[in-house]
């Protein structure tokens, strides 16, 4: 369920006109809505409602100050992975408290900062690591929660760039030396072992790959509890939203159109499926999911610049560009593309819809069928709000994009369009230039 729908013509995030936001804020915009998001953690949490559940926004989906105020809100806590992101939870004014620190290269630098603010645990992805977090930690006088991430070799048929589990992987320990680890981790003065980690992946779609990562890694945390005092076990993130469609997955009777066996992942069929087999160990479990809580509570705004109709082929070229969504280039991804003004008497056309990027990558989506839309009309790229903006670029000098929050008729800018002279703010001419 998201909060973007029709009202009569046109297209609305909650009860704000979108295209009363593009006219305001100019083009390529985000929009978020608060209200998909709040539904999002509560449809989550009541899914797991029988366990002590810890949702860990995985922050790097959208790290924008407003959404991080909003999920300090609604009681989560965050996943971290950078300093970076410590800096920016502690500027939206929440605290990294319940929040878990993850990543492969974790530097003396973020360890040092993660430690003062207090982190709830460290996510290990290396011995080496775990010998860099006790010594920051000795220098500080303090000792360190952890948690090793544990790679169970499960695929989570995903996109490749996506698919973390696999062995073949740079993430985690493979099963077969982890209780070793854990009893050096357990050695070391200033290391806790407090959790056990694991996370096979982004955008899965089915329940299978979840279900088998958790069946092989609940045996192994059960031994492991006999030996070592564990407080939680993170069964990570990567639970999967719905692309293809995703205007009709808004509404309510969408769910009628699948039958059982095809009815993608939801919520309530992972927590149906995962509860039981995580009940029986008694943890509090945290849960690291990114796209799922923001993915469908975003969309990017674009107005297009030309209708170039071609030998055979038509290019509907828009203002927005592979620098404002790199998902489409990068990950082969699809974006429903709908217009904000809804008009059935247009007949539809078949187009390419491009960036003006100088680059063939900088193509949102191949023989696409639209309504027919002319030069100055906005567009929505649907489920744009997870990697959408954190992965904004300024190539080709392009600023990138405002963001604006709905939360019911209230909306409000929450980050400007980077300016010409922000994007050149920290660069100069070398004296020997001059
Ligand atoms: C990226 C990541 C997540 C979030 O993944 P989503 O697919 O956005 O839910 C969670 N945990 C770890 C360790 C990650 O690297």
């Amino acid at each position: 369920m998201h909060h973007f729908s029709y009202h009569g013509s046109k297209l609305h995030c909650e009860d704000v006109d979108l295209n009363e936001i593009a006219g305001l804020y100019g083009s390529p915009t985000y929009v978020y809505s608060a209200g998909t998001i709040t539904d999002n953690v509560t449809r989550l949490q009541a899914s797991l409602a029988g366990l002590d559940l810890q949702i860990c926004y995985a922050m790097k989906a959208n790290s924008s100050l407003a959404l991080l105020r909003l999920f300090a809100q609604l009681g989560t806590g965050f996943d971290l992975v950078s300093g970076g992101e410590i800096r920016r939870v502690l500027a939206a004014g929440a605290d990294v408290r319940s929040s878990v620190f993850a990543g492969v290269g974790k530097t003396e630098a973020e360890i040092e900062l993660a430690l003062q603010s207090g982190v709830f645990s460290f996510h290990v992805e290396s011995e080496p690591e775990l010998i860099r977090i006790n010594h920051v930690a000795g220098r500080l006088g303090v000792v360190a929660p952890i948690a090793i991430r544990i790679n169970p070799d499960v695929d989570a048929k995903t996109h490749a760039k996506i698919t973390t589990g696999k062995s073949d992987n740079k993430f985690g320990i493979p099963m077969s030396v982890a209780a070793a680890a854990y009893d050096a981790a357990a050695k070391l003065p200033h290391i806790r072992v407090a959790g056990v980690q694991m996370h096979i992946g982004s955008q899965l779609t089915s329940i299978g790959p979840f279900r088998e990562a958790v069946e092989k890694v609940v045996p192994f945390v059960a031994a492991l509890q006999k030996t070592h005092d564990l407080a939680y076990f993170s069964i990570g993130g990567g639970i999967g939203i719905i692309y293809e469609d995703a205007l009709a997955s808004g509404a309510e009777q969408w769910w009628e159109k699948f039958s059982d066996e095809d009815r993608p992942l939801t919520p309530e069929s992972y927590g149906a499926v995962l509860g039981p087999l995580l009940q029986p160990l008694g943890l509090k479990i945290l849960l690291e999911p990114g796209r799922f809580l923001v993915g469908n509570a975003g969309v990017m705004l674009s107005r297009v610049e030309y209708l170039k109709r071609g030998a055979g082929k038509n290019f509907l070229v828009v203002d927005a560009a592979m620098n404002d969504l790199a998902r489409p280039a990068m990950y082969d991804s699809y974006h429903e593309i709908v217009p904000l003004e809804r008009d059935s008497s247009r007949p539809a056309m078949v187009t390419d819809v491009v960036g003006p990027i100088c680059e063939t990558g900088d193509c949102f989506a191949k023989n696409r069928k639209l309504q027919t839309v002319g030069e100055g009309e906005v567009v929505a790229f649907m489920s744009a709000g997870a990697y959408g903006y954190t992965m904004a670029s300024n190539y080709n000098t392009r600023g990138r994009p405002a963001e604006v929050l709905v939360k019911g008729s209230a909306f409000e800018l929450i980050h400007p369009r980077e300016s010409f002279e922000q994007q050149i703010a920290g660069e100069s001419i070398p004296a020997f230039l001059t």
